[in-house]
């Protein structure tokens, strides 16, 4: 329970006694004013606090609760911006509230996880200035705030998110939901509300674009939040990490990797499918993959005046690096003959500058030479231009697998893109050893791929067309 007084301070109030967690939830209505007595003080230790509080009430069986009326504001809001929110600069990071437009809002999924799947809900929160936030809720509360919105609201709608945590894992702009404490209100009724609709009357552009709310969940990140994404190292840094965590880094790209091919067939949604008894099935679409189509996973070294990396584009990123699609320049390489060439357009982009936020896994820090996969990039010299390295962290934010949803911008103009944010998480796990020198590259190849079958990180690890039939096989074994 989270109890607010009148001077509007939070505490949080816990009972592990059955008897009594009954009678809280059948006789305590939220906004109610009560008076407690008779009960513990403790430090609060949580992991998730819900108040910046240091202490928190322990009720009991002899703890009274009685009805009281005395006036307390039920509204005491804990608000934290949403530029805030996007810079990591909220400084109240338990519990917060979070007052936007709702600038898209997406269908209920259903999201596999552990013991067996949950529904899960995204949107995206934008502020006057169309600076957004992607919320991703989970369960029951995406449920209920599914339910909430309604058909009839007309746009511009507020929204007010309440008790949300930060996804600091998820590294930019991510809020998520604290089990069900999470609440939903849309157009709520507070001063704040029209403030914000009065400030889209000096602003033409936001306002109409906020008068319209896309179905799809965009990938809202833009590109300028490379600028301000906490850890900004060089690569001489990136390799002295020992924990995985996310950075950004800037770049030119200086050669296309050849040695694990360019293309992986994939399921339409970009996931690499994988075969159960027999039959091709994608784990994000659940479902059997009747076609699939060429999808670009492309290996590039690259390198800044500390050093050089190898990173790999994934197709969504791919796409937009090169201006092309993988099912065009495959279909090209065939007409050409070259089923398993390597399309030239792949060096379009050599000599490029470019800023990456890379994802490091444990796999890269256990081999230094390995791939990192490239989860959002800019090229953009005007955002290229404005990058400044930030002080070195010795602990950068770590990287958390708990939410789905990958921040995954987009190239800044168009600064929306219509695509769903999709996790390029299992496709990242198919970093491989790059070769230092040619003759080592079947050897270095099969040693990595045994251990990535002893991880049971497999299926993403071979491009076919540089595997032998045997490594095929086993690994298909091993997938069954
Ligand atoms: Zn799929």
């Amino acid at each position: 329970m989270l109890l607010v007084d009148e001077q509007e301070s939070r505490i949080e109030a816990f009972t592990t006694q059955k008897s009594l967690i009954r009678r809280i939830i059948e006789e305590l209505r939220e906004g109610v004013v009560y008076h407690f007595e008779n009960f513990e003080v403790l430090l609060n230790k949580d992991e998730y606090k819900v108040t910046d509080c240091k202490y928190k009430l322990s009720f009991h069986c002899s703890t009274s609760i009685e009805e009281s009326d005395l006036s307390i504001p039920f509204d005491a809001f804990n608000f934290v911006t949403i530029k805030d929110v996007a810079e990591f600069n909220a400084n109240n990071e338990d519990l917060i509230d979070v007052i936007g437009f709702l600038q898209s809002f997406g269908d209920l999924k259903d999201h596999k996880k552990e013991g067996g799947s949950t529904r899960k809900l995204s949107f995206t929160i934008a502020d006057e200035n169309e600076r957004s936030v992607n919320v991703v809720v989970f369960g029951q509360c995406a449920n209920e705030i599914f339910r909430a919105k309604g058909e009839d609201l007309q746009p511009p709608i507020v929204v007010l998110l309440r008790f949300a945590r930060i996804n600091r894992g998820k590294g930019f702009g991510h809020l998520t939901n604290q089990f069900e404490g999470t609440k939903v209100v849309f157009n709520p009724d507070l001063p704040e509300t029209k403030k914000l609709l009065d400030s889209l009357e000096d602003n033409p552009v936001a306002s109409q674009s906020l008068s319209q709310v896309s179905s799809c969940v965009i990938a809202t990140a833009t590109n300028e939040s490379l600028l301000s994404f906490p850890c900004r190292i060089n690569v001489a840094q990136i390799m002295n990490f020992t924990e995985p965590c996310e950075v950004v880094t800037k770049l030119v790209i200086e050669k296309l990797e050849t040695a694990y091919g360019w293309n992986y067939d994939g399921c339409p949604c970009d996931k690499k499918p994988f075969y159960v008894n027999g039959k091709l099935k994608c784990s994000a679409c659940n479902t059997e993959v009747k076609m699939t189509e060429p999808k670009f996973k492309v290996h590039y070294k690259a390198r800044d005046s500390t050093g050089k990396c190898s990173i790999i584009f994934f197709n969504r990123l791919a796409s937009q690096l090169l201006n092309c699609v993988a099912t065009d320049l495959k279909d090209q390489m065939i007409k050409m003959g070259k089923p398993m060439g390597f399309p030239k357009e792949l060096s379009d982009c050599i000599g490029k500058e470019v800023l990456v936020k890379l994802k490091i896994k444990d796999f890269n820090i256990g081999h230094p030479n390995s791939s990192m996969g490239v989860s959002q990039f800019s090229d953009d010299m005007h955002i290229i231009e404005k990058f400044t390295y930030s002080e070195y962290q010795e602990n950068p934010p770590t990287l958390t697998e708990a939410s789905p949803v990958e921040s995954s911008a987009s190239k800044s103009s168009p600064k929306i893109v219509l695509v769903e944010a999709e996790e390029d998480d299992d496709l990242t796990d198919s970093q491989i050893v790059t070769p230092e020198d040619t003759n080592a590259k079947r050897r270095k190849l099969s040693k990595t791929i045994s251990q990535a079958v002893d991880d049971g990180g497999l299926s993403e690890m071979l491009t076919p067309t540089f595997s032998s039939t045997k490594l095929l096989k086993t690994i298909k074994e091993e997938v069954c």
